[in-house]
């Protein structure tokens, strides 16, 4: 039951997870409902318990094993692992070297670079940073740090730079790893007692770039050490580029003084892509799809209608063209109209499904720590009005509600009140930063 219950696991959180987190556990008994795991560390033990818990006990259970309770015990996952142990006292994890070749970071997407990236208004600051990053020579956004939701492009621009850099100055060690092997690696230092060679390796890059930093809020001692790295390799002025779904200040459960070192670079973001831009990747793709597939045609206004109606998400994005090209070459016919219908009609769904002014007057007062009620108020202080005016100013923005109708869910309020507040918010987004960082974030939150 336990291998199965591996195999689900490996195809639901992913090779990486899998092999840093549930391969390195093996299953002893199971007696009384608990099913008792030897692992590696307490902390492993921990870390599989908080994030994965549920979904083990689920698995034991659809089995038919009445699991309620998982219980961890350090110890060596293998005997042969014991027994090197023995012999060498502090052996070395294979992966972390400090040899020249060896990084331990992830292989490099040969897809991603400079000259597959669709450049737009969305994402041209990043792009140009990135772009900037790549050239090498002097160093003088540190760090570039680069921010955006799922799916806009942060990965591709770090591999990007990676592969540029490269390519422009052989011998160059450029480090790209995720957050979260980051993390894994230390942990694996810690538990070899090994932490002095995992320090010099990391201190020893040219370029060092980690992805989806966030994955490290709350985890300490991971912060500590990724904060010690950073700092030594900006001290050398040596480049650094990290990414995480929101802006370094957003991050909840990271120190304010690691929030504010990252701050000391560029900050640029990615925003979620436009109908322009949108366009543009699908073209873009759909050369790449045309090469692949010679024999299918495509009805122009397939493309459009994608780019109005699929998510902000490019991988989204992308993943409906290459559906629609299987099944076009599949079935033998021109992609049209009906068939995009048919065949993406869970994607189209989903993207139906739009923000409703409740959700925006709650996420507001939420945000601004009033009541929903004070929104809906007739009171004119300041600190509820202009609230209240970015709350129409998003129903406006974000629904396609009609002013009255709008009017009518603040409260009654006539559909001039409204158009008011929306001229209000257009003005202020640009003289005040704070309200224009406000109506950004809540943004997010609400299309998210
Ligand atoms: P993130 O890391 O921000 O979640 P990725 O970099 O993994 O997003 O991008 C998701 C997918 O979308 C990748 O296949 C990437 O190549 C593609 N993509 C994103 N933005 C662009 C762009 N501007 N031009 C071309 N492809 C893009
Ligand atoms: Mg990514």
């Amino acid at each position: 039951a336990w291998g199965r219950i591996c195999t689900d696991m490996k195809s639901a959180i992913g090779q990486e997870a899998y092999q840093s987190w549930i391969d390195p556990l093996s299953l002893d008994r199971i007696d009384s409902g608990t099913a008792h795991f030897a692992a590696p560390t307490t902390f492993i033990g921990r870390w599989v318990e908080r994030n994965y818990g549920e979904r083990i006990r689920s698995s034991f259970v659809r089995e038919g094993y009445e699991v309620t309770r998982l219980n961890f015990t350090v110890a060596p996952a293998t005997p042969q692992k014991a027994a090197v142990e023995q012999e060498n006292g502090a052996p070395k994890p294979a992966a972390v070297t400090t040899g020249e070749e060896e990084l331990p970071g992830s292989p490099l997407d040969p897809r991603f670079t400079f000259d597959s990236f669709v450049v737009g208004k969305p994402n041209e600051l990043a792009h140009a940073a990135a772009r900037r990053v790549g050239e090498g020579g002097e160093v003088t956004f540190n760090p570039l740090f680069l921010y955006g939701g799922v799916g806009l492009g942060k990965t591709h621009l770090m591999h990007a730079i990676a592969w540029k850099l490269q390519e422009e100055n052989p011998g160059f060690r450029v480090l790209y790893l995720s957050a979260e092997q980051f993390m894994y690696r230390f942990v694996q230092a810690l538990r070899f007692r090994d932490t002095i060679s995992f320090k010099q390796m990391f201190r020893s890059v040219d370029v060092l770039m980690v992805d989806d930093v966030q994955f490290i809020a709350g985890k300490d001692s991971t912060q500590e050490e990724f904060f010690h790295t950073f700092n030594a390799l900006i001290d050398q002025n040596k480049q650094v580029i990290i990414s995480a779904d929101r802006a370094p200040g957003e991050i909840e459960g990271i120190e304010e003084r690691i929030k504010s070192r990252l701050q000391w670079g560029l900050v640029a973001d990615l925003h979620p892509t436009d109908y322009e831009l949108r366009l543009g990747i699908l073209q873009s793709k759909l050369e790449a799809q045309l090469l692949q597939h010679p024999s299918v045609k495509i009805n122009h206004g397939v493309i459009e209608f994608l780019a109005h109606r699929i998510s902000t998400n490019v991988r989204v994005l992308e993943g409906a063209l290459t559906r629609l090209f299987a099944f076009a070459s599949l079935v033998g016919r021109e992609i049209d109209m009906d068939m995009t219908q048919e065949c993406l009609a869970d994607l189209l769904r989903a993207s139906e499904r739009k923000v409703t002014i409740e959700e925006i007057i709650r996420k507001v007062a939420d945000h601004y720590n009033l009541r929903m009620n004070d929104l809906l108020s007739a009171r004119r202080a300041r600190a509820i009005a202009r609230p209240r005016q970015v709350a129409m100013f998003l129903a406006k923005t974000l629904t396609s509600k009609s002013l009255p109708e709008i009017g009518r869910k603040f409260g009654g309020r006539d559909h001039t009140t409204v158009i008011h507040a929306v001229k209000k918010v257009e003005e202020l987004k640009l003289t005040d930063s704070q309200i224009a960082e406000d109506v950004e974030l809540l943004r997010r939150m609400l299309e998210a």
